[in-house]
């Protein structure tokens, strides 16, 4: 993910072949979970990856600044909270103490800003306004549009593969009140079963990704330096996010860079509650070192999507056992090899190779990695 160079003072990050200029910090959008269940491996890669990002641009001399959502207010969410007999936001509130506590484990690191939808409906609101006045956004039946079309082609992605991955997301493209399927609510007009607030338009809600960009505008404002997420978000979620953000004020792009951590899958098949084939955190914690599940995520190219089996965990534990062996030994300092070790990180997050330097160099330069991989 990134080629760092603090020579001159100031970091260069190259982030999938975005070249990322940064001088003291670095905004880090992070999309957070929708807390409605338990969290699964899926969830902890992409949050640990984000976190050695973060980790890693400190190693550099920049300071992250991380944003992670909690996104509560939310269709699935509404749909569990009604199953369980609980209010929508006191359900979300007992699932992110679990998440929280899960993370913990894992070391990933507190976000430095943690926005919660349902306290940012009034800059929904602004933004449904402001998208309207622009042209780019319509009033349908108490339910503000906003227009889709060339959203998926600047994806890479024709109309069909668009609609498709439309409706798997809750995108509703058969919506009668809509000009085009394609296009996606930044308002919802009032349903029974969900949490409604008062609009210009009547009662109604947050559209999904309406919500990432008011928040990620709310704290960053126009333009971010990293935005992050699981390879699964691309589309339709980051898509439109990015597109209503450069609508509305202007900045393009909304994302100097994009890092979208690769999907894990079990025995070659997506990880989803609806399959069965759940691997949930809490089960791997309560066999296995944390520090092991760690760097069984991290040990491997960020953006590949991977298949989860159970040897993996192994290998990690002896990698792990290496790694501290190696910190031990008694070795002179080599600058050197930390610097090197700096520059394999920088270049795409290359932890495998960072990790055989520190355990080949040993003393400083493990203990090092040992910190900067957030493994001691
Ligand atoms: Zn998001």
């Amino acid at each position: 993910m990134t080629r760092t160079d603090t020579a001159a003072g100031a970091a260069v990050a190259v982030i999938a072949g975005q070249r990322v200029e940064l001088l003291d910090r670095a905004r880090i959008y992070a999309c957070g979970i929708t807390p409605y269940d338990v969290t699964h491996l899926g969830h902890a890669a992409t949050f640990v990856w984000i976190d050695a990002v973060g980790r890693m641009l400190r190693f550099a001399g920049v300071k992250p600044e991380v944003c992670r959502n909690v996104t509560d207010v939310d269709d699935v969410l509404d749909a569990a909270a009604r199953r369980a007999g609980t209010a929508y936001d006191e359900f979300a509130a007992i699932q992110q103490f679990q998440f929280d506590r899960d993370m913990a484990a894992l070391g990933v690191r507190s976000p430095e800003h943690e926005p919660r939808a349902h306290r940012y409906v009034e800059q929904v609101i602004r933004l449904a306004s402001g998208l309207i006045d622009a042209g780019v956004a319509y009033h349908r039946r108490g339910s503000v549009y906003f227009r889709g079309q060339g959203v998926a082609s600047r994806a890479g992605l024709d109309r069909a593969e668009a609609l498709r991955l439309s409706a798997e997301f809750g995108g509703r493209p058969d919506d009668p009140a809509k000009d085009d399927p394609v296009d996606v609510a930044v308002w919802q007009a009032t349903e029974p079963g969900h949490p409604a607030w008062d609009s210009p338009w009547g009662p109604g809600r947050p559209g999904w990704h309406a919500e990432c960009a008011a928040m990620a505008m709310s704290v960053f404002g126009p333009a971010v330096d990293v935005h992050a997420g699981g390879a699964d978000l691309k589309f339709p979620h980051h898509a439109y996010h990015a597109a209503m953000a450069e609508a509305f004020t202007g900045v393009r792009p909304y994302a100097r860079a994009w890092f979208h951590s690769g999907v894990v899958t079990i025995d070659g098949a997506k990880m989803a509650k609806s399959a069965g084939n759940l691997i949930l955190l809490d089960d791997l914690l309560a066999k296995h070192p944390a520090g092991a599940v760690r760097l069984m995520i991290l040990d491997r190219p960020w953006a590949q999507n991977w298949d989860y089996r159970r040897a993996l965990l192994d290998v990690a534990a002896a990698r792990l056992q290496n790694l501290y062996q190696a910190a031990a030994r008694n070795v002179p300092n080599d600058p050197a090899a930390v610097d090197a070790m700096r520059h394999l990180l920088a270049d795409d997050l290359n932890v495998p190779a960072a990790l055989d330097l520190a355990i080949e160099a040993g003393g400083a330069a493990a203990r090092t990695l040992t910190g900067v991989l957030g493994l001691s």
